[in-house]
């Protein structure tokens, strides 16, 4: 089952030239099973997530991308919008509490112009980060990055032995579906999402 993990639409996201419009039948052009729909702090409504499935014939899943002091995080199976900033450690107790599931969206962009240090830098240096203590799965592809961005985060998720997830962050039309996650069952629901993410039964995928 192929998945775009990661999209934000306008206006629900400010940064996104992504409208609703022709969005689900573009997905399904690119032979994608669902999408998610994963804005800056705030969730979706059932009723509009269903809306969307249905006019376009795919399946379409919330998820939610919080900014925290560790960096972005992408969250499913909690669908609250939380306004204000969050330490990792606040969020990932109420993630818990919910019995959701959390990513490290995008851990390496822009490490090519962090400096010389940030070059240089070695997986095992890498994998020091204190986001990783916090994850269950680190984006080891991600839409927006560089290949050699997307590369580090890819060897770190190997070295820590954590799942890899991809998305394609879009914020334009043209940009869904180039990262994905393939997962191994069909996923029906949020809830079977989150259960498949948890068991770690998924891959992350270069599309289009
Ligand atoms: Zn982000
Ligand atoms: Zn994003």
């Amino acid at each position: 089952m192929r998945i775009d993990l990661h999209i934000h639409t306008s206006p629900r996201s400010s940064c996104s030239h992504l409208g609703l419009e022709g969005l689900s039948k573009e997905a399904k052009r690119l032979k994608l099973d669902g999408i998610c729909l994963t804005e800056h702090q705030v969730v979706w409504s059932p009723e509009d997530v269903e809306k969307l499935a249905k006019e376009g014939d795919i399946r379409v899943f919330r998820g939610n991308e919080f900014t925290t002091n560790q960096g972005d995080i992408l969250v499913f199976g909690y669908y609250k919008d939380i306004k204000e900033l969050l330490t990792i450690n606040e969020l990932q107790e109420e993630v818990k509490k919910a019995g959701g599931y959390m990513i490290a969206a995008h851990p390496f962009r822009g490490f090519k112009t962090f400096g010389i240090g940030q070059l240089q830098m070695t997986v095992e240096q890498a994998c020091r980060r204190k986001v990783f203590e916090f994850v269950d799965a680190i984006e080891i592809g991600n839409g927006k990055l560089a290949d050699d961005e997307n590369d580090m985060a890819r060897k770190v998720a190997e070295k820590l032995g954590v799942p890899g997830t991809g998305g394609s962050d879009a914020h334009r039309i043209d940009e869904v579906g180039n990262w994905l996650t393939v997962f191994e069952k069909e996923i029906k629901n949020e809830l079977e999402l989150v259960e498949e993410l948890q068991a770690g039964r998924f891959t992350a995928v270069k599309g289009n």
